[in-house]
């Protein structure tokens, strides 16, 4: 249920009707928008309660939330949320752009890379430390050298850190290092790992599992979210079809159906997206046309040397080259971009 309070309701009936809320065994989560707060009262939903709450002293009404998921609906929060993660800034009508290497491989590569993506105009790195790879054979990471040269990247060009964490034991070492700490698809149903990164000063970039369903992936997010952690980025990247021409599928039309259902910002990975550096450019722009409120792009000096995924990977100057294109794009659907450097 929300908890609609009257536009001038005080603190005090604010913290009241928290006080309610909890005292009738349900959880309560206060939004403060521009206009009015609203107290989502996430628990059994039995009629007396709907009844006693509407009587609440600065209460204007109270409304079942219908959705599944809770936190993240727009029925909650009727507003985009806009992230700021140093000069990341993702939603409501910001543009937000990841880029870097599928893996962190040495100071040279993330340097040079993280050099590159800034000068194009992305606002965040990103680089695996930690790979989720389909062979135990594959190459499986730097692990926390990978973290330390992301941050020595960060030091120097101020770009916000993407980064996965696999287990809930490493969230601590990860959020040491990381502004936004990635959950991959293949972990995106991995609950307690969701907990433990809604526990963490971090914000959180939730990537879609390759066959989970939208709802599934808002009900994800709704375990971040529900641990007190608001700062959660949507990530479409792809979903198994049976084509095979492409890596996987990307369903665009994800974009603006969360764009209905969700306040939180909606990200499009075209990398992973289609699995085919060649298919890349396109699929950004297409995003971009489609709503999406940032990409994640991998990028590399040279993609044909690199240790996972560079079959899919820009180098730097087709990277360029795709952000010199989306500026118009970016124009035509009313969104900001980041500027890109002299
Ligand atoms: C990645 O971003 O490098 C990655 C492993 O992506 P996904 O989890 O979407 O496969
Ligand atoms: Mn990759």
């Amino acid at each position: 249920m929300i908890v609609v309070m009257e536009p001038g309701a005080s603190e005090q009936q604010i913290s009241h009707m928290v006080d309610r809320v909890e005292s009738l065994g349900l959880r309560a989560h206060v939004i403060r928008g521009t206009e009015r707060t609203v107290i989502a009262a996430i628990g059994d939903k039995r009629e007396y309660t709907r009844e006693s709450l509407r009587s609440g002293p600065g209460v204007a009404d109270v409304v079942p939330i219908l959705a599944p998921y809770k936190v993240a609906s727009l029925e909650v929060k009727p507003h985009p949320t806009q992230l700021r993660i140093r000069d990341l800034v993702v939603g409501n009508g910001t543009l937000g752009v990841i880029a870097g290497p599928c893996s962190v491989e040495s100071e040279e590569q993330i340097l040079q890379t993280a050099r590159a993506v800034q000068d194009a105009g992305a606002t965040a790195l990103r680089g695996g430390a930690f790979k989720p790879r389909t062979s135990p054979y594959s190459f499986q990471g730097l692990k926390e050298e990978g973290l330390k040269l992301l941050a020595a990247a960060r030091a120097e060009t101020g770009l916000a850190v993407v980064t996965e964490v696999m287990a809930p034991d490493e969230v601590e070492l990860v959020a040491e290092y990381a502004d936004v700490l990635q959950i991959g698809a293949r972990n995106m149903q991995n609950y307690r790992l969701l907990e433990a990164v809604g526990k963490v000063d971090r914000a959180v970039l939730l990537k879609r599992g390759p066959s989970a369903t939208i709802d599934e992936l808002l009900l994800a997010a709704e375990y971040v979210l529900n641990e007190g952690n608001a700062n959660v980025i949507l990530c479409e990247r792809g979903i198994r079809t049976f084509e095979t021409h492409t890596r996987f599928t990307l369903p665009l039309a994800t974009v603006p159906y969360l764009h209905r259902k969700t306040h939180l910002p909606v990200i499009v990975d075209p990398s992973h997206g289609t699995g085919d550096r060649a298919l890349v450019a396109s699929m950004a722009k297409a995003a971009v046309a489609a709503g999406a409120d940032g990409l994640m792009v991998e990028v590399h000096p040279d993609p044909e040397a690199a240790m996972s995924d560079g079959y899919q990977t820009l180098n730097l100057e087709e990277f360029s080259t795709m952000m010199e294109q989306l500026v118009r794009v970016a124009a035509a659907v009313d969104k900001k971009m980041p500027p890109r450097l002299p």
